[in-house]
């Protein structure tokens, strides 16, 4: 990754006049007078460098013609490795530093900030020891699982010992008496005993979050199962899909039906004849109701869904066979149940029993369906990181019999579960004890011990400058990051998405097809006046296209961008977690919260929460999707210095970020782009934004994505819980500053307007306007049509602003089906 890959500005000039005049066709547009100014004798001392170095350069050779000047090869060449070479090198020289008079010109960023309050740093997050790494206490040869199976998870996934969770999990569902396990060798309270037999006829409630290993322990079972029952079946229908579905896999989100499908399909032909008719495939909505038809009619016998869509089905398919079913397993239960779900999992439980009281019985038990090897009757499995009341609520409701288990214990009762849940090893939110309600005050946390937790508090004009400060650091030293940006609403993540993709100066194409740094360029003209009008950048230039899976970024250099949120075509969404789950190199998912949970994103290397979570357990399950298995990870959360009280609500739960400073990731960029002083770094920092701000004013599509964003984002805000509303409060809310966010030099009135303006009275008669407008449409009673624009933002307490969660969810249409 080059040093300085453009993105500070590129200004070079030839022999020109005594007087440093700014190109009239750069001059900054829009935005306070005070700003324009600000940005004009920054531009004026870079116009002035440039043409004093041309003049030097002229000196050394005097001989120039007039087609080499037209080459400006200082001005174009990349960077060299010593950092010094070009104009565009001599950061000194470009930043103003020593402008007419060698007055330093500080961009508008940094004046008019709210004071940064100091935040204790933690400082205890050095050397951590993984907790929740892979045991190598136990095998699953130790646990029982098939020896055929266990050597192709081995060969096709390279999983050679079990998780905590599955040490637990895998003996009960498998019901055979087991030896070993890591309840056993925890050997905590009424931990499962390992002699006694263990009924065939047990639910099972699995206490772990995604990241431990969970899709495993509930799937290896029930292909051992399957796998052991063909292998026995001596009459009856030979094993095949016809025979219809025998596990269900309820998840609250497709992407998640489509992983637990993707971590089936190995174990599909682990053990030879035997396995190659467990074939699993899902439900999801989103695709055409007959063509998922067809393919039930087919047989699915290990069927991933979303309930909406099973439900559907259940009630209207008439060939889907459920009549051997075996397993019901309720993947991220607490998910279903937030997102409401819990009337359409009680009508599914409902009509399975209905189905299974009424179904054709067939005798025999040496028929892959009626084999002794599969459980008896259908064992209903719930999976939920937390046991709150409503999961428990949920757990009392349908599970018969139940063992619950967790990494460290197997009880039989969720009372016995929560008293010893803390401190769970692999789960990335051990249960809240003593008491494990929702809400209690008492509540406490843990994460990954090798999590390293960082908090930034960023007045609100220097946000994007230090988020891409933050990844172009990150990447720099760790070219191979892979890193996920959380946002507020779907509108934030295709801004930014586009906006570093396309933001940069080299990569920018314009109208007429030419890179932006180019056109700024030729807007000098060969003697520094101002060039004809045509070489502006155009008012159009690359647009936000669907087919895009990802774009290489122009402002992170060698980086692969993503989005993903909840109005993408289901298609789209499928293909892009795909591509991102996959990729080996550096990349970033800019995201709302729709990937938030239990999606499994391989060796993700970083968290930034650039918009704050929209509560706590929120905050968990964002960060949970790095430091995962035992593998090293870091989460960054970007406060406004208005919501710095937000580290007490996280302290509150056992969460201690350390603390980082805005102001010394801007340092670290400035370094890494060949700042020698240190005073340079603020210059450096406006001469991002100032080129941020210019594509966006340069691109009709950056203009129109950055308005919405901001437009959104303040209504996303509103959306808080109650619980926290003192804390993120649209009050407090510098709309203004907040433009800045967005690459936007308009004061919010006119982004709504679209109009210019005239004073600076006027100027601050609309901020006051627009700040009472907005307050007041905060306090309105929201319509449905306000929900989707904030799509899937909003897990917490919405009620108070949407109307009821659950039909808001479907009408939001965000991550679920329905
Ligand atoms: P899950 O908790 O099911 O979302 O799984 C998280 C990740 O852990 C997935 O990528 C699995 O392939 C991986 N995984 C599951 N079990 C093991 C294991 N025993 N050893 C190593 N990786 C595992």
């Amino acid at each position: 990754m080059a040093d300085d890959d453009g993105l500070f500005l590129n200004l070079g000039a030839g022999a020109g006049p005594a007087r440093t005049v700014v190109p009239a066709n750069l001059r900054p547009k829009g935005g306070r007078w005070k700003d324009r100014m600000a940005e004009r004798q920054l531009l004026k001392s870079a116009v002035w460098q440039a043409q004093r170095k041309s003049k030097a350069q002229q000196g050394a050779r005097p001989a120039a013609s007039s087609a080499q000047k037209s080459e400006r090869p200082a001005a174009q060449a990349p960077v060299d490795a010593d950092g010094g070479a070009s104009a565009r090198q001599r950061p000194r020289e470009r930043s103003g530093a020593t402008g007419p008079g060698s007055k330093q010109v500080m961009s508008s960023l940094f004046t008019k900030n709210p004071e940064i309050p100091t935040v204790a740093r933690t400082g205890d997050q050095e050397n951590r020891v993984s907790s929740n790494a892979v045991l190598d206490t136990s095998s699953f040869e130790g646990i029982g699982l098939d020896d055929d199976m266990r050597a192709s998870v081995a060969e096709k996934m390279g999983i050679v010992k079990p998780t905590a969770i599955q040490q637990n999990a895998i003996p009960v569902l498998i019901g055979k008496p087991i030896l070993g396990g890591a309840a056993a060798a925890a050997g905590g309270g009424d931990a499962f005993d390992v002699e006694r037999e263990v009924s065939v006829e047990h639910d099972v409630f699995i206490q772990a979050a995604t990241g431990s290993g969970k899709t495993l322990a509930y799937l290896l079972p029930i292909f051992h199962r399957l796998i052991r029952a063909t292998a026995l079946a001596t009459s009856g229908a030979p094993a095949s899909r016809s025979l219809g579905t025998f596990a269900i896999v309820l998840t609250p989100t497709r992407e998640l039906a489509q992983q637990v499908v993707e971590t089936a399909l190995p174990l599909s032909h682990s053990a030879g004849r035997n396995s190659g008719w467990i074939v699993p495939g899902m439900v999801i909505g989103g695709e055409k109701k007959q063509s998922e038809k067809s393919r039930l009619r087919k047989g699915i016998p290990l069927l991933a869904c979303t309930p909406g869509r099973l439900l559907d089905h259940l009630e209207n398919t008439k060939s889907f066979v459920v009549d051997h079913l075996r397993w019901l397993v309720l993947d991220e239960a607490d998910r279903l149940l937030e997102l409401g779900f819990a009337e359409t999992l009680e009508k599914i439980l409902a009509l399975l029993d209905e189905k299974a009281r009424n179904k054709v019985r067939v005798l025999g038990h040496r028929s892959v369906a009626t084999s002794l090897e599969l459980p008896r009757r259908r064992i209903n499995v719930l999976c939920s990181a937390t046991l709150r009341d409503n999961v428990k609520r949920l757990a009392n409701e349908s599970l018969h019999n139940p063992k619950f288990v967790s990494a460290t214990s197997i009880h039989d009762s969720a009372d016995q579960a929560a008293s010893t849940a803390t401190g769970d090893s692999d789960t990335e939110m051990a249960a809240p004890a003593p008491a494990p309600d929702a809400g209690a005050g008492g509540d406490r946390y843990s994460l990954p011990s090798q999590l390293v937790q960082r908090a930034l508090i960023v007045p609100a004009k220097l946000r994007l400058v230090t988020l891409v400060a933050q990844l172009r650091n990150t990447f720099r030293r760790q070219p191979a990051s892979k890193v996920i940006v959380f946002l507020l609403c779907k509108d934030s993540v295709d801004f930014m998405y586009f906006l570093l993709a396309h933001g940069g100066a080299e990569a920018a194409a314009t109208a007429d097809g030419k890179a932006y740094a180019d056109d700024l360029f030729d807007a000098l003209g060969d003697d520094g006046a101002p060039a004809k009008p045509s070489a502006l950048p155009g008012k159009s230039g690359p647009t936000l296209r669907e087919e895009d899976i990802s774009l290489e970024s122009s402002v992170v250099p060698g980086v692969d961008l993503y989005r993903l949120h909840g109005s993408m075509a289901q298609k789209r969404r499928t293909e892009t977690f795909l591509a991102f789950s996959r990729a080996q190199s550096a990349s970033v998912l800019f995201t709302t919260d729709v990937a938030a949970r239990g999606l499994d994103l391989p060796n993700v290397t970083s968290i930034v929460q650039f918009d704050p979570p929209a509560d706590i357990p929120s905050y968990l399950h964002r960060v949970g999707r790095t430091a995962r298995l035992g593998r090293a990870g870091e989460a960054s959360l970007f406060l406004l210095p208005s919501e710095t009280k937000y580290l007490d609500a996280l302290a509150a739960k056992g969460l201690r970020p350390d603390d980082e400073t805005m102001e010394s990731v801007l340092k670290q960029m400035a370094k890494n782009t060949g700042a020698r002083k240190a005073v340079e770094w603020q210059l450096r920092a406006g001469e991002v934004q100032s080129r941020l701000e210019q594509f966006v004013l340069s691109s009709a599509t950056a203009s129109g994505l950055a308005k919405q964003a901001y437009l959104s984002s303040i209504r996303a805000y509103a959306t808080h819980v109650s619980a926290e509303r003192h804390i993120f409060h649209v009050r407090f809310l510098h709309f203004g500053h907040l433009a800045k966010a967005f690459a936007l030099r308009e004061a919010p009135t006119q982004v709504a307007s679209g109009k210019g303006n005239n004073t600076k009275a006027d100027d601050a008669r609309k901020d006051r306007k627009d700040r009472r407008d907005q307050e007041q449409a905060a306090r309105k009673k929201p319509t449905f049509k306000r929900a989707n624009d904030i799509s899937e933002f909003a897990v917490g307490d919405v009620g108070a602003y949407f109307g009821p969660r659950a039909k808001r969810t479907r009408d939001a249409g965000s991550d679920s089906d329905a």
